[in-house]
């Protein structure tokens, strides 16, 4: 069985939805696709590519007074592919996990840092991971050290999200949105992760779904649809 870094995000956000999908096969419905996020990824990832060809820094890595450059691995095109990613096959558990990222970066020594692209048309720029709802972000960025980790590489606590917000200040659109770049640093921790998939694997034995997450809205909607003749 396969289970991607997505799926232990739902079990985390709501095990009954998990346990639906996994185990009784009923998907939620899928959301908008993101196309401009999506624009914005493949763009810095040509750029980086740039960089990584020829072993240089981007503007964006000098943030921190780094000597982080673009990592030059043999597996990162496959790292990259959703349907691929990074794979850990867990014989003990008997599930391959598997999540794909945005970028890898390396430092001077070695040490490998994962990265992660955003693009968003807030308001105000982000420059900080720290409201509640980014939660799933970070575990996100933590489960991708996690699964690289356990394919060997020595890979920093410290994540890098590259926000890009796009400016709604500009007095006219003329064809183009320009976007407000910020690379913020997130020192995370994988401990939660070997007990949450001990979580995940009790939880696809089960017959009967799981309670409900009390603040979703789909179910509660649903509730509420049910009660109305
Ligand atoms: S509360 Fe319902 S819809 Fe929401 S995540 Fe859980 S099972 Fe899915």
């Amino acid at each position: 069985m396969r289970i991607s870094r997505t799926g232990v995000d739902k079990y985390s956000e709501c095990p009954r939805c998990f346990h639906l999908q996994y185990v009784k096969g009923l998907k939620r419905p899928p959301g908008y696709p993101f196309s401009l996020n999506n624009t914005v990824d493949a763009l810095l990832k040509k750029e980086f590519d740039t960089h990584r060809a020829a072993g240089t820094q981007h503007p964006a890595q000098l943030t921190f007074g780094t000597d982080l450059r673009p990592a030059q691995h043999e597996q990162i095109n496959r790292w990259r592919t959703n349907r691929s990613g990074v794979e850990f096959v867990d014989e003990h558990r008997e599930i391959t996990w598997f999540g794909a990222i945005d970028d890898l970066w390396i430092d001077s020594q070695g040490l490998y840092y994962v990265v992660d692209y955003k693009a968003t048309g807030k308001l105000q720029p982000v420059l900080n991971m720290d409201p509640d709802w980014m939660s799933g972000y970070k575990r996100q960025a933590e489960f991708y050290q996690f699964l690289l980790r356990k394919n060997g590489l020595e890979v920093s606590d410290r994540a890098y999200f590259l926000y890009c917000t796009g400016d709604r200040s500009r007095a006219v659109f003329n064809e183009e949105i320009k976007f407000h770049s910020e690379l913020i640093a997130y020192d995370g921790s994988t401990e939660w992760i070997e007990s949450t998939l001990d979580q995940v694997v009790s939880t696809l034995a089960l017959e009967e779904s799981p309670a409900a997450n009390e603040e979703c809205n789909y179910c509660k909607y649903v509730n509420e649809r049910n009660s109305i003749n």
